[in-house]
C-alpha cells in the first residue's frame, strides 16, 4: 500500500509544503502531487504552500494556485512535506506540519532527519519527483502531473547528466514522455533559458571567480549590492555554481550569495570523490554527496577559509587512501 492511498487515512483536507527557496524538484513535486490528488481524490480539499516560486515554472498546472502566504493556526488532517530534509528548511511551513493531525515526508536527501509521522526517503533516487512517481497510481499520472514530475527530474539531474541519474530515472522519464509532454520546451524554458539580466550576473560571477588549492577549488560570490545593481534576486542565480563546477581541474565549486549583511547562502558542488554533504552538514546544512548547501555568517574571507579547510582535509584523505591502496 502506498502512503498516498488516502482512502485508508480518512482525510478531508491536505496541505502540501516544500522547502524554503523552492527549486525545480520542490515545485515540480509539490504541484505534481497537488494535481494528482485533485484528480484521484476530488472530494479532498488540497492546498499547496510554497515561498516565492520562480516565474520560470509558471507553465506548470496549479502554479497560479500556489499559496505564498502560509496558513496559520489551521490544523490540516494531513500535511505532506516534499523535497525537504529537515523541519527548519520548511520555513514558514513548519507550523502547518506541527499542527497537522498526520504527516508524511517524501524526499531523497541523504541528510533527511525523518521528521514526519511517515517518512519515505530514498537517497539513491535522483529527485523527490522520482520517489513520488513510485508512490503514484499509473492512472493518476495525467499529462499535467507528468509535466510537473519531468520538470523536477530534469532540474535535480541537470537534464539527466548528474551521477544521481540512473537507468530507473530514464525509464520513468520515458514513461512521462508517453503522456505527450513537450519535453523540449520544458527543458529549454525552465532549465536553460536565461533572461538578459540572469546572463549578466552569471558572467559577472564567472569573471570574478577565484581559483585556489591548485585549481581544485573555485569560488565566487554575489553580494547584495551586486543583486541590487543588476536588478536580480536569488532566484536569478541558478546555474552559476554548476558553471563554476565545470571549470577544468575543479573538484569543488563554492558559490555564495549574500542573504543579509555578512550572512551567506552557500552552494557546494563536487566532481570526483569529494563529499560536500558532509561539509555542508558540519556547518548546519545538508543535501547530497555531490550537491549540498548551508547558510554561514562572517566575512567572505572567513566563510571561504572555513569551507576550504574542510575541503583540503577531504582532498588529503582521498589522496592518502589512493596511495595506500
Ligand atoms: P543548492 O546549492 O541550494 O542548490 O542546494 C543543493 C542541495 O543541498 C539541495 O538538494 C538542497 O536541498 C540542499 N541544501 C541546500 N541548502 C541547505 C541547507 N541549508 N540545509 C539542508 N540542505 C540544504
Ligand atoms: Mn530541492
Ligand atoms: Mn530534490
Amino acid at each position: 500500500m502506498s502512503v498516498l492511498d488516502l482512502k485508508e487515512k480518512s482525510v478531508g483536507n491536505v496541505a502540501i509544503i516544500g522547502h524554503i527557496r523552492p527549486d525545480g524538484d520542490c515545485i515540480g513535486s509539490c504541484l505534481g502531487l497537488f494535481n494528482y490528488l485533485k484528480a484521484v481524490y476530488p472530494q479532498v480539499e488540497t492546498k499547496v504552500y510554497l515561498g516565492d516560486p520562480a516565474p520560470r515554472f509558471a507553465y506548470l498546472k496549479g502554479f497560479d494556485q500556489i499559496n505564498t502566504i502560509f496558513a496559520q493556526e489551521v490544523s490540516f488532517d494531513l500535511c505532506i512535506c516534499l523535497d525537504c530534509s529537515d523541519e527548519e528548511r520548511l520555513g514558514d511551513g513548519k507550523p502547518i506540519l506541527q499542527l497537522a493531525k498526520h504527516s508524511i515526508c517524501i524526499d531523497h536527501h541523504v541528510t533527511n532527519t525523518r521528521y514526519a509521522g511517515e517518512n519515505v526517503v530514498e537517497p539513491e533516487a535522483s529527485s523527490t519527483c522520482e520517489v513520488l512517481y513510485g508512490l503514484m497510481k499509473e492512472e493518476g499520472i495525467t499529462r499535467e502531473v507528468a509535466e510537473c514530475l519531468y520538470t523536477g527530474i530534469i532540474h535535480d539531474t541537470g537534464v539527466f547528466k548528474y551521477s544521481c541519474t540512473s537507468a530507473k530515472t530514464m525509464a520513468i522519464a520515458g514513461r512521462l514522455m508517453e503522456t505527450g509532454i513537450d519535453f523540449t520546451d520544458i527543458i529549454d524554458g525552465s532549465f536553460y533559458r536565461k533572461t538578459y539580466l540572469q546572463n549578466q550576473i552569471l558572467g559577472r560571477a564567472l569573471l570574478e571567480s577565484v581559483s585556489f588549492l591548485d585549481g581544485k577549488c573555485i569560488f565566487s560570490v554575489v553580494r547584495l549590492k551586486d543583486m541590487k545593481f543588476y536588478g536580480v534576486t536569488s532566484k536569478d542565480l541558478d546555474g552559476i555554481v554548476e558553471q563554476l563546477r565545470l571549470t577544468e581541474g575543479v573538484e569543488c565549486a563554492i558559490f555564495l550569495y549574500e542573504i543579509e549583511s555578512q550572512i551567506f547562502k552557500v552552494s557546494l558542488r563536487a566532481t570526483g570523490d569529494l563529499n560536500v554533504a558532509e561539509i555542508a552538514g558540519y556547518f548546519g546544512g545538508g543535501g547530497h554527496i555531490k550537491a549540498a548547501g548551508c547558510t554561514m555568517s562572517g566575512t567572505i574571507y572567513d566563510v571561504v577559509n572555513n569551507l576550504s579547510a574542510h575541503i583540503e582535509k577531504q582532498l588529503k584523505e582521498l589522496t592518502n587512501s589512493c596511495t595506500t591502496e
